[in-house]
């Protein structure tokens, strides 16, 4: 807390007069073009990992980037229905990354679910073990695919995408290496997002 603390004080001497201009634009609306739904973890910082500015994302963060399927109406599915009603998001990113607590939760839970709210939370996530896979990171790379499914159960979504306004993208971090990954065959094929990748991916986006 004091680091944050601190912080603040120091952003207020170094950085404020250079951001005020940008945070004055933005105070007349958001605009993002991307929901993008992470994981709780302090480590995943999608403002350092892919260079994002304020403004650019609205942000569901939650424990094990969970998005419950329909007819769920928690706090996760109000945020879902904001961004793509109000704001009007074209792109939904789930973003998922290594050495997830949640999903090591999960594994070591098999189907020994309990009463708590955090066990009550991971059974949203609980058809990744599905797969017959033990490892975490293994885990938590099919659960980004499984929360894109569990996206396509809101009738919204579904008939967004098919119309083709949104696209739904899948995202994991790897902390150790700070490399980001994108999902492109789920539920684990996975390419690393480097100059190649990522202009074939550029070039498939339409905005
Ligand atoms: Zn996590």
């Amino acid at each position: 807390m004091k680091k944050l603390i601190k912080g603040i004080m120091d952003f207020r001497k170094t950085r404020q007069p250079l951001v005020r201009e940008t945070f004055a634009r933005l105070a007349l609306g958001q605009f993002p073009d991307a929901l993008f739904i992470a994981c709780s973890d302090s480590r995943v910082a999608a403002n350092v990992f892919a260079s994002t500015d304020p403004g650019d994302l609205f942000v569901i963060r939650n424990v094990g980037n969970i998005m419950p399927p329909h007819p769920d109406t928690g706090s996760a599915v109000a945020g879902l229905e904001f961004a793509i009603h109000t704001l009007k998001v074209r792109h939904i990113i789930v973003c998922g990354h290594s050495d997830c607590g949640a999903m090591r939760a999960l594994a070591q839970n098999g189907n020994d679910f309990k009463e708590s709210p955090l066990d009550r939370w991971l059974r949203h996530a609980k058809a990744a073990t599905d797969h017959g896979v033990a490892d975490q990171d293994t885990l938590s790379k099919i659960n980004v695919a499984l929360q894109l499914s569990n996206l396509r159960t809101h009738p919204a979504v579904k008939d967004m995408e098919k119309s083709g306004d949104l696209t739904l993208h899948g995202l994991w971090f790897d902390i150790r290496k700070a490399d980001v990954y994108y999902l492109e065959n789920p539920p684990i094929g996975y390419v690393l997002i480097d100059d190649t990748e990522g202009e074939k991916i550029l070039h498939r986006l339409k905005d």
